[in-house]
């Protein structure tokens, strides 16, 4: 009844009927906290999708400019939106690629080791895509990751990082440093990063600071612009429900908008738009990140992410954290209350320090306890050895998805 009584007064509680919501074998909602990991499709998703299926059949390349939303400047149509969303100027923010992608090329900009400033300090157990990432451009640059690579790590007996040790590494390592990357959310234990702090950090080491945003953005409140992080980037199909292989966002900040000597991979799409059909063979890229674009986007994945923006422009970000920071906790204080010796959560209990994954270790649990709670109607991860990773999402979870799913790992533990 309390869970009832809070989605009754949650004034998000519409948005989810903007989803489609899957459903098990006999017909019920399953309980989704996998929004982490693939967000739910908005059912305006369709519409925008078919618009752009049908201008492109009504006007073949017309459409470019006589489409119902021009596709040659398609992007800007989700810039504020997204800007919004990770705190950002528009001139910092552009929908492009994917996220690997983006690392690589902002890497290309801003990590170009020198014989003395050649390290990448990053986290202990980053995502692996961002490692091998990392490790490659370290040995493209002839460099060996084995002393280029430092790796900030949990104190022994505990699970998540302590910002005084960040920040300790990056004051140790100095001036060999040239860049800071970690990410804003480590996808595996849930930690929000003290991102502000991080880069001030290593601002006064003299290094570069990005950061990795695929867990972050959507899902905590972002300040890219006033933190004064150099570059980040991030997909848009976790919290940001923009499908299966969405397109992804990069930020570069404000202050390197107009340096136009800054290495960078370059293609014609990255070139100042008023001279880019004149088709000159000399480069001029964009001021800001739409610098760093180099392909013309895919236009229907594009539509879909729109339609999911849009859900976010109309819902606000610090609603949905508010949202979602009770959600999360009600979650939290479920769990505790099932006083379960085996049970411990690897997130940091302080709200400043997470966004809405609550990462839970069972002792001596395996993979047919997840499995088991997959067939009592549950959308979850698991992760070796022993976490399962839930993600209550203030856009389309309820306080009802919370209670069931506590009895249900309840009733999976007995
Ligand atoms: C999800 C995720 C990725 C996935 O990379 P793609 O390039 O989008 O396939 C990479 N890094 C992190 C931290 C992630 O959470």
């Amino acid at each position: 009844s309390f869970a009832q009584e809070m989605d009754q007064n949650d004034e998000l509680r519409k948005f989810r009927d903007r989803f489609l919501i899957p459903r098990s074998a006999d017909g019920s909602e399953v309980i989704y906290f996998t929004g982490n990991s693939l967000g739910l499709q908005p059912n305006s998703v369709r519409g925008y999708v078919e618009q752009e299926l049908d201008d492109w059949g009504n006007l073949g390349v017309e459409g470019h400019v006589h489409a119902k939303n021009p596709w040659l400047p398609y992007h800007e149509f989700l810039t504020q939106k997204m800007a919004a969303i990770i705190g950002a100027k528009p001139i910092e923010t552009v929908v492009m690629n994917s996220l690997t992608v983006n690392l690589h090329l902002l890497l290309v900009s801003f990590y170009r080791p020198t014989a003395e400033r050649h390290k990448v300090i990053v986290e202990k157990g980053a995502f692996p895509s961002d490692r091998y990432a990392i490790e490659s451009q370290i040995r493209f640059h002839g460099f060996d990751p084995e002393l280029s690579l430092i790796e900030v790590a949990p104190r022994p007996g505990e699970s998540t990082l302590r910002t005084e040790d960040i920040i300790e590494m990056i004051e140790r390592e100095g001036n060999s440093v040239a860049t800071v990357l970690l990410g804003g959310v480590n996808y595996y234990t849930g930690q929000a990063f003290e991102m502000g702090q991080i880069t001030a950090a290593g601002h006064k080491a003299g290094a570069f600071v990005g950061f990795d945003l695929a867990h972050a953005a959507g899902n905590i409140e972002l300040n890219m612009h006033d933190w004064g992080v150099d570059f980040a980037a991030w997909c848009s199909y976790k919290y940001l429900n923009g499908g299966p292989g969405a397109v992804g966002g990069a930020f570069v900040h404000e202050r390197h908008a107009n340096c136009h000597d800054i290495p960078r991979f370059a293609g014609w799409w990255g070139h100042d738009k008023a001279t880019r059909f004149l088709m000159g063979p000399e480069f001029v890229p964009l001021a800001g990140v739409e610098g760093w674009q180099i392909s013309n986007p895919p236009i229907l994945q594009m539509a879909a992410l729109r339609a999911s923006l849009e859900i976010f422009e109309e819902a606000g970000m610090s609603a949905l954290v508010e949202k979602s920071r009770r959600l999360t906790g009600y979650l939290e204080s479920l769990i505790m209350a099932i006083g379960d010796d085996r049970i411990s959560i690897v997130t940091p209990t302080d709200q400043s320090q997470r966004g809405c994954q609550l990462s839970i270790r069972v002792q001596g649990g395996d993979r047919s306890l997840h499995d088991s709670i997959v067939a009592s109607g549950v959308s979850a991860d698991w992760r070796e050895p022993d976490v399962i990773r839930v993600a209550p999402v203030p856009l389309y979870n309820s306080f009802t998805d919370v209670f069931r799913f506590a009895e249900v790992l309840r009733s999976q533990l007995h």
